[in-house]
């Protein structure tokens, strides 16, 4: 049986209703943690989390808050510390694409992408930093006082022509997480980023639905695979767990190898 190495934890995830999200909720209740299921429209859906982690034995709850809203944001800490009584994950997951070409982006779809990606990553995180640091470590429970992780991409680094606002949120994510990862570390608390490659979710459905979709998907991924949410969900498990004790301030890139430049595969 795999070891707990969650075991007397709690995990909150952003957008757990679907894909990534929903994989790393589960994946972190295998691992023993508590979770609390955030969504934002589709209670549906985050009933099903709940219910799928609760059929294998775990403990979860699900609760409606849009991340990029202050008030909601509070709201869904001070239920999660009613439902568990302290906090010792946070997975800034949630996020969404509103893409155009560059000229075309209209303020509105510029203004959605960086307050749901970005902003709701600020607001989330520094409740999680209040809690953790109000608490402090909490001896046989980690080592740690508490972990942030930040849910990134690969366009942290990759230029992505047509998605301006999106890879402009993640590069920011990058930033955002090595800064807060700077001024927490002193006081015991990790802060990590996950670099998904090209995960099969509803958000790039159109990459992945038809198998010549696929096919030229797969040219960007030397691996030749399509990665899936528990690829990401148990990196984030591992992340969190007190074996990645001395990882703090850095993004881990699950991609495949889509960050290696395939276009020079062939000399360029
Ligand atoms: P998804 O569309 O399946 O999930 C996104 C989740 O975010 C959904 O649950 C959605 O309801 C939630 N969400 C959107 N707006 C919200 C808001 N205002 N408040 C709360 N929740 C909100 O897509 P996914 O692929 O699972 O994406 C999850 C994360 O992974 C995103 O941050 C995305 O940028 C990132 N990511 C995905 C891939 C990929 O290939 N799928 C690659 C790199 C990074």
């Amino acid at each position: 049986m795999e070891t707990q190495k969650l075991k007397g934890q709690s995990a909150l995830v952003t957008g757990a209703d679907s894909g990534i999200g929903k994989g790393v909720a589960i994946a972190l209740a295998q691992a023993g943690a508590k979770v609390l299921i955030n969504y934002n429209s589709n209670q549906e859906s985050a009933e099903e989390v709940v219910a799928e982690i609760k059929e294998k034995g775990g403990d979860a709850h699900c609760f409606q808050a849009d991340v990029s809203s202050e008030h909601d944001v509070q709201a869904m800490f001070a239920k999660h510390l009613e439902l568990f009584g302290s906090i010792d994950i946070l997975v800034n997951n949630a996020g969404l694409q509103k893409d155009a070409k560059f000229i075309d982006m209209t303020l509105v779809d510029w203004n959605k992408v960086i307050d749901v990606n970005l902003t709701g990553q600020f607001l989330c995180s520094r409740e999680a930093a209040k809690a953790f640091l109000a608490r402090g470590v909490v001896e046989g429970v980690s080592r740690s006082a508490g972990k942030i992780i930040c849910m990134s991409s690969v366009h942290e680094v990759i230029p992505w022509a047509g998605h301006v606002n999106y890879a402009a949120s993640k590069g920011g994510i990058n930033m955002f997480m090595k800064s807060i990862a700077q001024e927490l570390a002193p006081h015991k608390i990790r802060v990590v980023g996950i670099g998904p490659g090209a995960i099969q979710t509803p958000i790039n459905k159109e990459a992945w639905e038809t198998p010549e979709a696929l096919d030229k998907l797969l040219e960007l991924i030397p691996y030749k695979r399509i990665g899936k949410p528990e690829d990401i969900g148990k990196l984030v498990a591992w992340v969190a767990s007190d074996e990645a004790d001395y990882i703090t301030g850095t993004t881990i890139f699950s991609d495949g190898g889509m960050t290696l430049y395939p276009g020079f595969e062939d000399n360029g």
